[in-house]
């Protein structure tokens, strides 16, 4: 096999080799520039190379690396108290590696509390299709989506996955066995589609009714993407009772967490979960970093601008590019344009002239900028979209 091939072919990425980053661009080992515009899917919200992340994380590598929560982790004491000040359903939280380990946590939490309150059958989560919650295999058969679970033998048990958005195909689904609804507030790889806050009210009040946990998912759109610091803040009164969250809140360090009501984890005992990794001091002193900027007022306040500003232009790109742009996507600076285009070559293009942008379900093109861009930035995206269409303007339709 030949040298630098011995990677898993998951994954296909281009040639460009980046070696370093500064806010809201990236270098390659050549020295030429880009635009970041998707931050390594929502992950990198700071900008690269911020000063306070790095360094909290250089403090406290020449200090304690790892423990074992066998031990006090300050880092976790702190970092959970602030969370639970800043989310009124949140009084407990398990910290974990990764988006797919908080969903996982969360999942366990809501059969374990329905169990242990005397109700072993219940157990079933639903799920709304073009989710996505991961690549565990319990996160997979959540998520529902074909291309996932292709070839890994049957999906899990114990999960129901329902069209989005049809609230009769809901109902018709609670049964005595529904443990727990699972749904991102704004799906992200299904295509950056936001559920309307009424839906998320209504989810809350279904819930309540008939004594089911309601999990949101907040890995892709929480951490300030929208302009709140969690995207259910925009719904009043629709919060949930477990929430996962993860990408953004580590700012680019590995890191996860699992958010919910005490009334919920108090199941969660000693022998009941674990993780060696989750939450160890170097992760929290990320973690307490990004917090303590994107918690900020005048920083989600920014966040609201900037999206207000970048859709404003993409409405623009509609207009001018009639026959490529179909829809604007997305909420805050989680959004995109659905293309009527093929959106491959619309990104490819976008990386040649300088602009990282990804793709998600259903033909979008997906943007998930660092929180930190500017109008210069945004016209320098803009400028790279628009050439980019006009070359889309002559493909065929898909
Ligand atoms: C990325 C993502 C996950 C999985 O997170 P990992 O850190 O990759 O395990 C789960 N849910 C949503 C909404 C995501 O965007």
């Amino acid at each position: 096999m030949a040298k630098g091939d011995h990677l898993y072919d998951c994954y296909k990425p281009p040639a460009q080799e980046f070696i370093r980053g500064e806010g809201a661009y990236l270098y390659t080992d050549k020295g030429e520039k880009y635009l970041d515009f998707i931050a390594g899917i929502a992950v990198t919200c700071l900008g690269h190379n911020h000063p306070d992340l790095v360094k909290a994380i250089q403090t406290q590598a020449g200090e304690l690396l790892h423990l074992s929560n066998m031990f006090r982790v300050k880092g976790q004491f702190e970092l959970a108290d602030k969370y639970c000040a800043a989310l009124p359903f949140a009084e407990k939280v398990f910290f974990t590696n990764s988006g797919a380990e908080a969903l996982e946590c969360a999942m366990k939490t809501a059969r374990r509390y329905q169990h242990d309150r005397g109700h072993p059958e219940r157990y079933d989560i639903i799920t709304f299709q073009g989710a996505f919650h991961g690549r565990t295999f319990a996160t997979i058969t959540a998520g529902g989506n074909p291309k996932y679970v292709k070839g890994f033998g049957p999906k899990l048990p114990g999960f129901i996955n329902l069209p989005f958005g049809d609230h009769d195909a809901l109902d018709a689904a609670i049964t005595p066995q529904t443990a727990a609804i699972l749904v991102e507030p704004v799906q992200g790889e299904g295509g950056l589609r936001p559920l309307p806050e009424a839906c998320l009210k209504g989810l809350r009040a279904l819930c309540d009714e008939k004594g089911i946990v309601l999990i949101y998912d907040e890995v892709q759109c929480g951490a300030g993407r929208t302009g709140k610091l969690f995207a259910h803040q925009w719904a009043e009164g629709a919060e949930p009772d477990i929430m996962a969250i993860a990408k953004g809140v580590g700012g680019g360090f590995p890191f996860g967490a699992c958010l919910a009501r005490e009334e919920i984890a108090q199941y969660m005992v000693p022998g009941t979960h674990g993780s060696t990794y989750g939450g160890n001091p170097l992760a929290m002193a990320a973690g307490n970093a990004v917090f303590d900027i994107i918690s900020q007022p005048d920083f989600l306040d920014h966040v609201v601008k900037m999206s207000n500003r970048l859709k404003q232009q993409f409405e623009g790109l509609k207009d001018r590019y009639p026959d490529v742009v179909e829809d604007i996507r997305g909420k805050g600076l989680l959004i995109g344009m659905k293309l009527k285009k093929d959106v491959l070559p619309v990104r490819k293009e976008a990386l040649e002239k300088g602009l990282l942008a990804g793709s998600a379900g259903d033909n979008v093109l997906r943007m998930a900028p660092p929180l930190i861009i500017d109008e210069s930035h945004i016209h320098e995206a803009v400028g790279i979209l628009e050439a980019c269409f006009k070359t889309a303007q002559n493909a065929p339709d898909i």
